[in-house]
């Protein structure tokens, strides 16, 4: 059997993919990225073929994405975020329905990508250069707020009082404005359903440039989050598709598109 490695170096975490060449998930990996990613990543890419039992020969095609993607060597070639998340969210809702819009919200970005009905990418629009509507905004926030990031979710669905808002624009701002709830005795439920709304609202500005139609899927790390789900669905009145494995789009689709690349 052939195999075929994707492997999406994000700011957070490094999400490896392997299929097979009947473009079946054969496993996956997610490990920490640190600051040496690109060694971890050769490393995590190892561990994860010997966990499947895969000989490293049998590996043909590796195409790496994600933020770190020009510095692991090893790959055969590197592919945008874009076209790994497009290719990887059709993959995901297949069977389903027919994904016409895909909100990726990871560690560093947010992005916004517009298909056509083949999959192909129309347009997008990204968020990369403020960290407000990012992971590492709701990673700060919870930090303040001393509870773990994957606890956002179920303190989003305690909030019962009135509804707080957060107006800053800018993370450092949003991050005081934060602290000055906290010390005003704000509930921790009320704060953090107001921090998923600020960015909801973020995430529907990127959706508005690329002239978004549903159906409308939800990938990334911060698709984990159910409260950031439920903001972004309201924001946008629609439902979102969210994959059983949001994180590992990025990598699945890199490794789909290694499958093609050594068809052809
Ligand atoms: P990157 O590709 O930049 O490494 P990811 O797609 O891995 O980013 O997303 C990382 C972000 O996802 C984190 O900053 C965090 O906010 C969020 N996240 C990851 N796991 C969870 C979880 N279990 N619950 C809630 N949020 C999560």
């Amino acid at each position: 059997m052939r195999y075929f490695a994707g492997i999406d170096i994000g700011s957070t975490a490094i999400k490896i993919a392997i299929v097979d060449e009947n473009k079946k998930l054969s496993g996956h990996k997610i490990s920490a990225s640190g600051s040496m990613f690109y060694k971890y990543a050769k490393q995590a890419l190892k561990d994860l073929l010997n966990e499947l039992g895969i000989d490293e020969k049998d590996l043909v095609y590796t195409v790496a994405t994600g933020y770190g993607r020009k510095l692991f060597k090893e790959a055969d070639e590197n592919i945008s975020e874009i076209t790994a998340n497009a290719m990887g969210a059709m993959a995901a809702a297949e069977g389903k329905c027919d994904i016409r819009t895909i909100i990726n919200i990871g560690g560093q970005d947010s992005k916004a990508i517009s298909l056509d009905s083949e999959g192909h990418v129309v347009n997008f629009a990204m968020n990369d250069r403020c960290a407000a509507g990012t992971g590492k905004f709701l990673d700060v926030v919870a930090m303040n707020l001393e509870i773990e990031v994957d606890e956002l979710g179920e303190y989003h669905f305690k909030s019962k009082g009135t509804p707080l808002a957060i107006n800053s624009t800018c993370a450092v701002f949003a991050e005081s404005e934060i602290i000055g709830l906290i010390a005003a005795g704000k509930e921790t439920a009320d704060i953090i359903r107001a921090v998923h709304w600020s960015v909801a609202k973020r995430i529907k500005n990127l959706m508005v440039q690329t002239a978004w139609r549903r159906p409308v899927i939800f990938t990334g790390g911060v698709a984990r989050n159910s409260g950031m789900i439920m903001s972004i669905s309201k924001v946008l009145d629609a439902e979102l598709l969210i994959p059983e494995k949001s994180l590992i789009t990025g990598a699945l689709g890199a490794a789909l598109y290694a499958e093609e690349k050594s068809s052809v």
